[in-house]
């Protein structure tokens, strides 16, 4: 519980659905008056006092040992809430309950909170009150901890020369004032009120995080003036701290701490702090671990800048703007890289791992409201554990969570994140299956999906245009990853799925899973409400996450496409694209369901994206040699600018309306000279981004960099090789104008300091996409597709990173991608280089020496050499630079006039010089 909570370093947390239940409270009954006397024994300090309220069948031991754990002495304040009420076995109804209560106990600014399991049974009485008495008791889980922190007035340091350090952070006092908030413990936190000259600098160890800095504030360190501080630190370690030469005790000086006490007020329930809801309306903290650190740091130029290091996250150390909401670096310390665990892997560290679910989910679109209920089969990872932590809307309220091996369960809810916390009533270890059965409803807006969605926002300067125009089109709800319409665990892992889906008979769904036989089915409402359309899909391959559309869509068409003619034409042509031998996992039974629906005024483009879809499908499944999902719903519905979302199972293309105002061909992804783009790249993504995941966000180029590459490969096969050479040089473009931006490994973050999704587009998307190009032109056509097919077969339904991918294409060519692959992938920027030629004959024949010097960085790559002879002839050869300076000489086949590198342009690259 504690390891959990702390881990939520920048959140402020709320425990409980107590707000929601605050609504309801429970009638003045006999079990009230029974929990209202039991506040009143803690606060009474009276361990014995509880056995009076024993009933005869009770066994007064346990009772005893429970007592003193309960009502241990100093307690100032108990608070219980009862939180659920069942019957209680062996009793006849409304005899006997079992009741889950949640306790606060405060022993001045310390409090602990804990669940106990009570069981109460009704004695007989005189009068027509009920009595209730305690049959058993059992504790079930405990938060302790808690401190109700304030700044102390009476204390306040003179500072001189005050130093604060943390990994890559520095805050200088040369002069001011420092308060503190005491625990038993220590001070855990401190305010900063800094003197003139005081500064803070930031100075991340790794490169790509100081291009980040420098793109934040100019320079490669954060430099600048401060003006206070607010920290919260171990209490074990305010003397290691603050050095003991810099603080001197001064007299209390009430304007002063006017000051500090408003930067405290401020900052205090911004992290490490619990929102108890119904027990206690105050801010109750935890301390942070020893080693972690948390400033907040007022400068002039930047206004609050937050610093963390906290040891619970897998990238340790964080700068945040608080203002602007933006990460400016994120990464793992020295310590975590030398540790070895410097790449952030939520699946090793998820404790648990959903296999199924099954969702019955009715949603009211007008209302934007969905009632659920989720049935989650998982397993635990972890060693022991007592509580679990879903994913859920925060939006979407609990009603109730039962375990087959647990029975009924508590859920902690952590206000301003999507998360829920799952009390188990004890230890379930590793290995244990679990079924949790979760009630839920509430009113759910969708989140633009940003993974494996093409959605531009643009125009860029100009959000007030998509904002203030009311939608002409279709409505649409598209419920997907990120919005965390069901309960899930904290990382998208595999899972098969049956989702019942209810909606108002006027709309349709399409969802990622095949459409059960005779659904939907029209379900007659009750007296005088409308019916209800209910569909069942299912998802027996695994699936990362689950995602359904509701809108109005008619069908356009249903059919069964055969792939095994396509594999079997390439085959023979002897186009060297599938492996000589079938490599193992292949289930692919050569045949897919295509569904093709469409919002009503979409019809004519639906017709003439179906034929598109089955060609595109055939056509990467005979590059892969499987297809992962046996059925595919492309559903086309309206939005106000082009894009598209692909869960398993399901392709949403979005088409925009002729009157949208777009100026869309400034964008990295549009190509406009090939209108099957956004067909063939969302279609990609059943292999890459679903049957293959990607394992952290810096991992994301391979979802979108393969379906990118792959729709290129579709622009060749269908409209041929200038169409080909056209996207990819517009994509080396893209990939040196915006490469500076940082690495392709830096995913979601590129241009999120800036706010331009643009330029994710053009690094994660293009850049992506010409190093895949550039790596097919190093190891040629048979390694390549081998390689594909090696890291397709060996990750279907699982996920992977960049080495994985460099291991499966190494394997196949036989050469060391290290350098290939740390370049283009972990560096940020594209090669500059000095070339030059020269004619020589000093051997038999004559030849041309090239020289290709590169300036920067070293990196690897293929490029183009185009020879102009006299009479005009072009002779094309490829080189590969791998070294700093790279000489190559090539036979000459008459006199020469020019030689020019990458003519072609499919390298990104920068030529200076001659
Ligand atoms: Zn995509």
């Amino acid at each position: 519980m504690r390891r959990t909570l702390g881990a939520l370093v920048l959140a402020a947390l709320a425990l409980s659905q107590a707000a929601a239940r605050a609504q309801q409270p429970p009638p003045v009954d006999g079990v009230v008056r029974l929990l209202l006397r039991l506040e009143q024994l803690m606060q009474a300090g009276d361990p014995e006092a509880y056995m009076d309220l024993l009933s005869a069948v009770a066994d007064r031991r346990f009772a005893r040992d429970a007592s003193r754990v309960l009502i241990s002495p100093g307690i100032t304040r108990a608070v219980i809430r009862e939180r659920d009420r069942a019957p209680l076995e062996g009793t006849l109804p409304g005899d006997g309950y079992r009741l889950m209560i949640e306790v606060l106990a405060e022993r001045g600014s310390r409090a602990r909170i804990e669940t106990w399991r009570l069981d109460i049974r009704r004695v007989p009485t005189e009068t027509s009150e009920d009595e209730w008495r305690v049959a058993g008791q059992q504790s079930l889980t405990s938060v302790d901890g808690l401190h109700r922190l304030a700044l102390n007035p009476s204390k306040v340091y003179r500072a001189r020369g005050l130093v604060v350090r943390s990994e890559d952070l520095e805050i200088r006092l040369p002069a001011g004032h420092v308060f503190v908030a005491d625990t038993a413990e220590g001070p855990t936190a401190a305010v900063l009120l800094a003197g003139d000259g005081s500064t803070m600098s930031f100075r991340p160890a790794p490169e790509a995080e100081r291009e980040q800095v420098r793109i934040y504030a100019g320079s490669e360190a954060i430099e600048t003036r401060v003006e206070d501080v607010f920290l919260r630190f171990s209490p074990s370690e305010f003397a290691s701290r603050f050095s003991s030469g810099s603080l001197t005790e001064a007299a209390p000086d009430p304007v002063l701490f006017r000051r500090a006490d408003a930067v405290f007020r401020e900052h205090v329930a911004q992290s490490f702090s619990l929102d108890l809801a119904d027990l206690s309306r105050e801010t109750w903290s935890l301390p942070p671990a020893p080693g972690d650190l948390l400033a907040e740091i007022r400068t002039r130029r930047f206004q609050t800048l937050t610093y963390s290091k906290s040891a619970s996250d897998a990238e340790d150390i964080s700068l945040f703007d608080r203002r602007r909401r933006r990460n400016i670096s994120v990464y793992p310390s020295a310590a975590r890289l030398a540790a070895g665990v410097g790449r952030f892997d939520e699946d090793a560290r998820a404790p648990f791992d959903v296999s199924h679910y099954a969702l019955d989910v009715s949603f009211d679109p007008a209302r934007l409201w969905l009632d659920g209920r989720a049935l989650l089969h998982l397993r635990i990872r972890a060693d022991a554990i007592n509580n679990l932590t879903l994913r859920l809307a925060e939006n979407l309220t609990v009603r109730s969570i039962y375990s087959n091996e647990f029975g009924r369960l508590l859920s902690l809810r952590v206000r301003g994140q999507n998360n829920v916390i799952v009390n188990l009533n004890g230890y379930a270890t590793r290995g244990t299956q679990i079924t949790l059965d979760v009630a839920y409803s509430g009113r759910l807006e969708p989140v633009e999906p940003d993974r494996e969605a093409l959605a531009p926002q643009f125009p860029q300067d100009r959000p007030e245009i998509t904002e203030s125009l009311s939608f002409p089109g279709e409505t649409s709800l598209l419920y997907s990853t990120r919005t965390f319409w069901y309960p899930q665990g904290a990382s998208s892992d595999y899972a098969t799925a049956v989702m019942h889906l209810t909606v108002p008979e006027a709309y349709q769904v399409a969802a990622s899973g095949e459409l059960a036989p005779g659904s939907p089915v029209v379900v007659p409402g009750p007296e005088r409400q409308p019916s209800a359309r209910r569909y069942t899909f299912e998802a027996r391959q695994p699936v990362r996450y689950l995602a359904c559309l509701i809108s109005r869509l008619v069908r356009v068409s249903a059919r069964t496409v055969s792939l095994v003619e396509a594999l079997a034409g390439l085959a023979s042509a002897g186009a060297g694209v599938l492996p000589a031998e079938p490599l193992p996992g292949g289930s692919f039974n050569g045949e897919l369901e295509l569904v093709v629906e469409a919002n009503p005024r979409q019809l004519a483009r639906g017709r003439q994206a179906e034929a598109v879809a089955a060609d595109v499908m055939s056509y990467y499944a005979s590059i892969v040699g499987d297809s992962p999902y046996p059925d595919l719903t492309l559903a086309l519905i309206e939005k106000e600018l082009p894009g598209g979302h692909s869960p398993a199972y399901l392709a949403v293309l979005y088409q925009p309306l002729p009157t949208a105002a777009t100026n869309w061909s400034s964008d990295p992804a549009a190509f406009i000279s090939f209108p099957e783009y956004f067909i063939a790249h969302e279609l990609a993504h059943q292999w890459w981004g679903q049957a293959v995941g990607w394992r952290t966000y810096h991992d994301q180029w391979i979802s979108e960099g393969f379906a990118q590459y792959f729709s290129a490969l579709y622009a060749k096969k269908r409209r041929g090789n200038a169409l080909f050479g056209e996207m990819i040089r517009r994509m080396a473009k893209w990939a040196r104008e915006q490469g500076k931006a940082g690495p392709v490994s830096l995913g979601y973050r590129l241009g999120h300091i800036q706010g331009d999704t643009r330029i994710f587009r053009a690094i994660v998307y293009n850049k992506s996409a010409v190093v895949l190009h550039m790596l097919h032109r190093l190891i040629g056509d048979d390694a390549f597709f081998r390689g594909i097919r090696r890291l397709y077969f060996g990750a279907r339904f699982s996920k992977v990173g960049t080495d994985d991918v460099r291991a499966a294409f190494e394997k196949e060519s036989g050469q060391d991608l290290k350098r290939f692959f740390g370049s283009w992938i972990g560096g940020s920027g594209t090669p500059v280089v000095d070339f030059s030629w020269a004619r020589v004959a000093d051997g038999a024949a004559p030849e041309v020496a090239l020289r290709i010097e590169q300036r920067g960085k070293d990196s690897e790559f293929p490029v183009t050499v185009t020879l102009q002879y006299a009479g005009g002839a072009t002779e094309a050869a490829q080189v590969v630079v791998r070294e700093r300076v790279a000489e190559f000489r090539l036979p000459l086949k008459g006199t020469l006039k020019d030689v020019t590198l990458n003519r072609d342009g499919l390298t990104p690259l920068e030529i200076v010089g001659r």
